[in-house]
């Protein structure tokens, strides 16, 4: 029995996220600082927390979908943070689901850890928490078609699945705290980066004479087939519906990239983990939001290299 639900952080992606958990059945109350986003569930009668803490005191699990790291700590150990309630706690689980470093994820767990249950629920006798960042931006966060990748205890993970499929297609277990973060991180490292070689290719295909939609279609049938070539093509006018083809409207933000990437390197670097492709994929899209294009598609980043006719 999962219990109440808490929910933190109702912006692009938690918004929806929660209320696919209410269509789904589940009792929620929410918490949120912006008086715009909490709104919504105002009108439609979900209860409204004014801190972390009192959220805490009502929910059994909580979930959070919050912008960063430092936003994340102050929910959890600022004054009136969801810890503040410690040494016992009534939430048995904490679902983190905000892309965060791996290093957070795991000495948040630690302290989480080291509290007691308000009183013992399901077989899990201390709170846990796993990182369960997603994949799938706010089209899957709305269409309920989420992928998680989360980290933690296996028991708890198990526990929490039937939240994670009323708001994801596709949950996997990553192994021990923090792992779940590893994985969101280093998926967007490697997305940022082959966005970044296929634009530079497909420009100098341009460059040197060939359509990019006939590139695209040898990618998509030899060794450059990629997600960033095939379901995601920065150039306009080679696929429909994606960013590219709107004015690199929508999508996912460049800045959100940056943010992302700036977490992958600094991450490898504690590891002590060389990265010099996505070192520079993180110049290139800093060079993005300098020059005025942070709220725009990251796929905009092949108007770095090429700026002639497109499809
Ligand atoms: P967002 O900025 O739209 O929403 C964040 C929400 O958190 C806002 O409503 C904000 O008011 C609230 N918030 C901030 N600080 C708070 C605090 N101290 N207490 C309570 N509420 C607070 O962000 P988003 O796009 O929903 O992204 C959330 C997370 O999901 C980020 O870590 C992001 O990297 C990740 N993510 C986003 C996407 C995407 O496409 N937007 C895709 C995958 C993952």
């Amino acid at each position: 029995d999962i219990g109440k639900v808490g929910f933190i952080g109702l912006g692009n992606m938690g918004s929806h996220m929660a209320n696919n958990l209410i269509d789904a059945g589940f009792e929620l109350v929410v918490h949120d600082i912006n008086c715009e986003a909490i709104k919504k569930f105002v009108e439609k009668g979900v209860p409204i927390k004014e801190t972390p803490l009192q959220l805490a005191e009502s929910s059994d699990v909580v979930i959070t979908m919050l912008p960063s790291s430092s936003h994340v700590l102050d929910v959890y150990t600022g004054s009136n943070g969801l810890l503040h309630g410690g040494p016992f706690l009534r939430p048995w689980l904490f679902i983190d689901s905000s892309t965060i470093d791996p290093q957070t994820s795991r000495s948040l767990s630690a302290t989480i850890s080291k509290c007691t249950l308000e009183k013992i629920k399901g077989s899990i006798g201390i709170p846990v928490m796993l990182d369960a960042p997603v994949s799938g931006g706010v089209p899957g966060a709305e269409a309920g078609t989420l992928t998680f990748m989360v980290g933690g205890l296996e028991e708890a993970y198990l526990a929490a699945k039937p939240l994670f499929h009323s708001m994801g297609k596709c949950a996997t277990y990553c192994g021990r705290s923090g792992n779940g973060a590893a994985a969101k991180i280093c998926n967007n490292m490697a997305m940022a980066v082959s966005m970044v070689g296929v634009s530079e290719a497909l420009a100098l295909g341009q460059n040197l004479g060939i359509s990019a939609t006939t590139l695209t279609k040898i990618f998509n049938s030899s060794s450059a087939r990629c997600w960033s070539s095939d379901s995601y093509n920065p150039v306009p006018g080679v696929m429909t519906g994606v960013p590219s083809s709107k004015n690199y409207e929508g999508g996912f933000s460049s800045k959100l990239m940056a943010k992302d990437l700036e977490l992958a390197t600094a991450s490898a670097e504690q590891v002590g983990h060389n990265c010099r492709l996505a070192s520079q994929a993180l110049d290139i899209y800093k060079e993005l939001c300098k020059g005025g294009h942070e709220s725009k598609d990251f796929s905009c980043v092949f108007r770095q290299y090429y700026s002639g006719k497109d499809e």
